[in-house]
């Protein structure tokens, strides 16, 4: 046995379980993200999304953008940033702008509640924490890294790339607003922030989501007035049962199911995972959305219950000023989450009618939302999507989905940009802490989130 043979053999191994130099991409996402964390990117006094904002220009300029074409302008307490990559305006169907849309603030933390210092990043296990570390800086980390790397090799795409960053996305969403204003012309918006992957515990890919609708959020407040008395003489109006009587015919009613070609291509998704059993419940909701038993089985399920057309709940109740006076005031809020294609305005009449009580005053509160048209299914996007997620996880089914909740994209369909939620982190349930205590995503999505990006930027932006 000779030394020189140990030796050659320990070096080998040596090289082999060494980690692999990370690419100089992922290095700088990992350095944004870091860095970004930092940022108390909170709506209200002491807001550091403008500062993350100028931070973020900063890094887009030395990486390569014209001072020009990076520009943040400042609204209230916050900021959004555009960051212009100059395409060579010869894509093939026309030359209007790819806008790819992300957030720079983010939820509230309280750092007495956490684990660690909700706004020091702190890489543990293999994963980074900090409020953020998912909702959403991974993502403009990861993709203002992409695009520097392709600033760097040269890529000069057909059309102009704009990157858009919110500043209120999490509030009041008015930068959002303001930026959907000034690109009406866009070819389409991917936002960064919704759809995505989904691991299962043992880490195995499931499925991958792209948004491509969402529902619309709305808040009806339901008022009875009376001239009130004293509790010992009551009479048969009153405010309080009046309203118990409205809020009653509200629980009992069920709005139509619906079905459009985004749920359509989930649940025909769902139903291939699903129990026989289940599967055909869903097949029969689909075949027809008024199918009384099986929307009543699919209304059952928090799980489905949102995806079968628009719901309303009540949330809140309010009524009466004394205990032993008959009441002058009840209010409600009653809470919507409705179907794309519906308007608030028809939900509010529906209410009405449902209720069928002229005294009860229903009106329709300003809660920062518009009503949004599903995006069309797009052969280009299906297929850029399906292919740079399969290039990593090939076989996993690509399915269009449809949000409950809001997003930046809402503002962009109301323009009539088609707008796809398409964020490329693959997650285990059991990560999911955004909006919530010790966010945390796995450092491994950084590397994958690059090569996707390329993959599907190069692909769009021609
Ligand atoms: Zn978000």
């Amino acid at each position: 046995m000779s030394m020189p043979f140990f030796a050659a053999a320990a070096a080998a191994l040596a090289l082999v379980s060494a980690p692999l130099p990370a690419s100089q991409a992922e290095a700088q996402a990992l350095e944004l993200l870091k860095r970004g964390i930092a940022y108390r990117s909170v709506a209200g006094p002491g807001n550091q999304t403008p500062a993350y904002a100028a931070y973020l220009k900063s890094v887009l300029v030395a990486g390569g953008f014209a001072d020009g074409d990076v520009e943040i302008v400042a609204m209230g307490d916050t900021a959004y940033l555009v960051a212009r990559y100059r395409g060579t305006g010869k894509a093939k169907n026309g030359a209007k702008p790819l806008l790819i849309s992300g957030h720079m603030d983010v939820v509230e933390a309280k750092p007495a509640d956490w684990t660690r210092d909700p706004f020091t990043a702190v890489v543990e296990n293999g994963y980074i924490f900090g409020r953020g570390a998912t909702d959403m800086k991974y993502d403009i980390s990861t993709m203002v890294a992409t695009l520097i790397d392709l600033k760097r090799s040269g890529f000069r795409p057909g059309r102009d790339i704009v990157l858009l960053l919110s500043g209120d996305e999490e509030t009041a969403m008015k930068t959002t607003a303001a930026m959907a204003d000034r690109f009406p012309d866009a070819e389409m918006l991917l936002n960064i922030d919704g759809g995505g992957g989904g691991l299962d515990e043992a880490g195995k890919p499931t499925t991958f989501g792209i948004d491509g609708a969402e529902k619309t959020y709305a808040d009806y407040e339901l008022t009875v007035t009376n001239a009130g008395g004293h509790s010992s003489a009551p009479r048969k109006d009153n405010a309080i049962y009046a309203l118990a009587h409205a809020l009653a015919k509200i629980e009992a009613h069920s709005f139509p199911g619906q079905v459009d070609a985004i749920t359509r291509a989930s649940w025909e998704a769902a139903a291939k995972e699903a129990t026989p059993e289940r599967a055909a419940v869903i097949r029969r909701f689909v075949a027809n959305p008024q199918d009384a038993e099986a929307l009543a089985l699919l209304r059952g399920d928090p799980a489905t219950v949102g995806q079968t057309g628009t719901t309303c709940v009540a949330t809140m109740v309010s009524a009466g000023h004394a205990t032993n006076a008959l009441p002058q005031r009840a209010t409600a809020n009653v809470n919507c989450r409705i179907f794309p294609g519906t308007p608030v305005e028809a939900v509010r009449a529906t209410l009405a009618q449902v209720v069928g009580d002229p005294t009860v005053q229903i009106r329709t509160l300003d809660s920062g939302s518009v009503a949004s048209p599903a995006s069309p299914l797009r052969p280009d996007v299906m297929q850029a999507v399906t292919k740079a997620v399969q290039a990593r996880f090939p076989g996993v089914p690509v399915v269009p989905a449809m949000s409950a909740g809001a997003s930046d994209s809402m503002w962009f369909r109301a323009k009539g940009i088609p707008s796809y939620g398409v964020s490329p982190k693959f997650m285990k349930d059991s990560d999911s802490f955004s909006h919530g205590l010790n966010e945390r995503t796995p450092l491994s999505e950084i590397a994958p989130s690059i090569t996707y990006y390329r993959s599907l930027l190069t692909a769009l932006a021609g």
